[in-house]
């Protein structure tokens, strides 16, 4: 093997000179380096063989190198496109008529079956007389860029979707309150005014949420704990909800002086997601019942509904942001990031929030507040 360059870029013979002046102790550290690249590596031979790979490679895809080596690069790796072709003859150096020397965004395939993004950039291997011997290929793992595109289109047409439908109905009541032509009685007016404001509120609170998720996201919870009355907690949840509520019989069960160390604000936001998820999945004229426990441990809110309940699989991932359960009887407004939200709450709170249900039998949210932190505030 005498030098590297890229088809594009060929280092010229003058030039050839190594700069390597102890042959045994650069390999080493060659070597060394090649390991330890954060990239995966491998090289193959003229036949599509490959000779040679590192340690990321062998974690990218999830195999030991001796199933890896000597076995056809193709085969074994089978890069493609998402809709499954193969991207060898369009790209590979040695396979493909016209070879590229861009970077290359494809997948790999790993014996688990997991598709895996990389992107694939190649250089050259030839010997002295200018022969190509081998071919390095460099692949980074583009897993997170690509989940992280995902998440942002999903978050995009979701926020526009959640976005455009109250916009629609304000516009809606809008143009007909501004109708040259026709007198609206008093009755109608207010009646419309009424939407207008109900769709504007349900506006401000959808940008509310998605700005607590960003906030939480990129990481500025600073807690501002103080001893809190668990009974103010609640009320002031109720309170805020109670434009809500009308609809549902609401039961509070409370410890007697009970207190968490806690940001109030913070719990409260929790407790009022918890109460409108509550509401929104639930039947009218059900009950909603609000319990809080002391235990050795730890304080436990509990939102109880009597609604359609989740089933047993999506109890976990309910708590990812976006995650909405797809019910095709009846589509709800939402956005998936209300339950995140408490999530990232209660973790910097030191607790746990967790869902016990059955499946259009009612939930019950659940959320622990440990003692433990009651001696630093
Ligand atoms: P959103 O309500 O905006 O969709 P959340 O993160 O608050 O977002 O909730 C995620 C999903 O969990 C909801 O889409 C809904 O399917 C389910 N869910 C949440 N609370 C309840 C509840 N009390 N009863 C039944 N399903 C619920």
């Amino acid at each position: 093997m005498q030098y590297v360059g890229s088809a594009a870029n060929p280092i010229p013979a003058d030039e050839r000179s190594s700069g390597y002046d102890h042959p045994t102790q650069d390999l080493e550290r060659l070597v060394a380096a090649f390991e330890a690249a954060h990239d995966a590596i491998w090289i193959t031979d003229c036949d599509n063989r490959i000779i040679m790979i590192n340690a990321a490679l062998e974690r990218l895809i999830g195999k030991p190198r001796h199933e890896i080596i000597g076995t056809c690069c193709r085969e074994t790796l089978r890069i493609h496109t998402t809709d499954g072709r193969s991207t060898c003859r369009d790209v590979c150096p040695v396979l493909a008529a016209t070879p590229t020397d861009d970077a290359v965004e494809a997948c790999l395939s790993t014996p688990t079956d997991v598709t895996v993004w990389v992107e694939i950039k190649y250089a050259y291997i030839r010997d002295a007389h200018d022969q190509l011997e081998g071919i390095v290929h460099i692949a980074r793992d583009l897993t997170d860029r690509k989940a992280l595109e995902r998440l942002k289109d999903e978050f995009i047409e979701l926020v526009s979707h959640e976005l455009r439908t109250p916009l629609h109905h304000i516009k809606g009541f809008v143009s007909s309150l501004l109708q040259p032509d026709v007198t609206w009685d008093y009755a109608t007016q207010r009646d419309f005014l009424q939407s207008i404001d109900r769709e504007t509120e349900r506006l401000t609170a959808l940008i509310a949420k998605i700005l607590s998720f960003s906030r939480l996201e990129a990481g500025y919870l600073t807690l501002n704990r103080r001893t809190c009355d668990v009974g103010d907690l609640v009320d002031v949840a109720l309170q805020r909800c109670r434009g809500l509520l009308s609809r549902h019989q609401v039961a509070v069960h409370l410890p007697a002086a009970a207190t968490v160390q806690v940001d109030e604000a913070e719990i409260e936001l929790v407790l009022i997601n918890l109460i409108e998820n509550a509401v929104k999945y639930s039947p009218a004229n059900t009950d909603l019942t609000i319990v809080v426990e002391q235990h050795s441990h730890a304080t436990i809110f509990k939102v109880i509904d009597q609604g359609y309940g989740i089933p047993a699989e999506q109890r976990e991932r309910i708590f990812e942001r976006f995650y909405r359960i797809d019910r095709p009887t009846r589509r709800i407004p939402g956005t998936g990031l209300g339950l995140a939200i408490c999530q990232r709450i209660i973790d910097a709170h030191g607790g746990r929030i967790w869902v016990e249900s059955g499946d259009g039998r009612g939930s019950c949210f659940c959320f622990s507040i440990p003692h433990r932190h009651r001696a630093q505030c």
